[in-house]
């Protein structure tokens, strides 16, 4: 990726990376979105009760040091997604969904230096939960998922939007 696709906000640097040290990462702007799934696809994945994702555009996120290793994991829905590794000490940092290179990162809010930034705005496949976990009113559950567009902030939902066209534009332009 060159600098020049990057999504750049400069007063927005939030910076995480793995358990070694190897492997960094920066997302150029605030996430368009954070929840928790409870689903138990995500609590076989991380080994905890539920996964804490937050969501930023492909372009808007880049690796400052290190090869993350990707990692193929089926999906409930049948298809695959592909987890990010630090090659060094496999911490798992973000997930690319359907496919690599999709329009959205799910980057692993634990991974964060500063992952109190970012509580969930809504909790997913609460059917599922641990019966210990205890949610507080803060943000809204739902049994499965949510409906995007009655949720996401409009100014998220526009972010998501773009990086949609974007990514078709590219597609179509590479297949001429
Ligand atoms: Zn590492
Ligand atoms: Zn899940």
């Amino acid at each position: 990726m060159t600098t020049n696709e990057v999504d750049e906000t400069p007063d927005t640097h939030l910076d995480g990376g793995c358990a070694c040290g190897q492997t960094r990462y920066r997302l150029h702007r605030a996430p368009m979105f954070v929840h928790c799934c409870h689903c138990t696809r995500c609590q076989r994945e991380t080994g905890v009760a539920f996964a804490h994702h937050a969501l930023i555009e492909f372009t808007a996120m880049s690796v400052l040091s290190g090869e993350p290793q990707f990692v193929k994991v089926p999906t409930d829905s049948g298809t695959t997604h592909w987890v990010a590794r630090c090659s060094g000490c496999l911490t798992a940092l973000w997930n690319e969904w359907g496919s690599r290179k999709a329009i959205t990162r799910y980057v692993r809010v634990g991974t964060f230096d500063e992952p109190n930034l970012f509580p969930p705005q809504a909790h997913i496949f609460v059917r599922s939960k641990q019966p210990w976990v205890t949610l507080s009113n803060d943000a809204p559950s739902f049994n499965a998922h949510y409906d995007s567009a009655k949720l996401w902030p409009k100014e998220s939902l526009a972010r998501y939007a773009a990086a949609k066209s974007a990514k078709s534009t590219k597609a179509a332009k590479s297949a001429l």
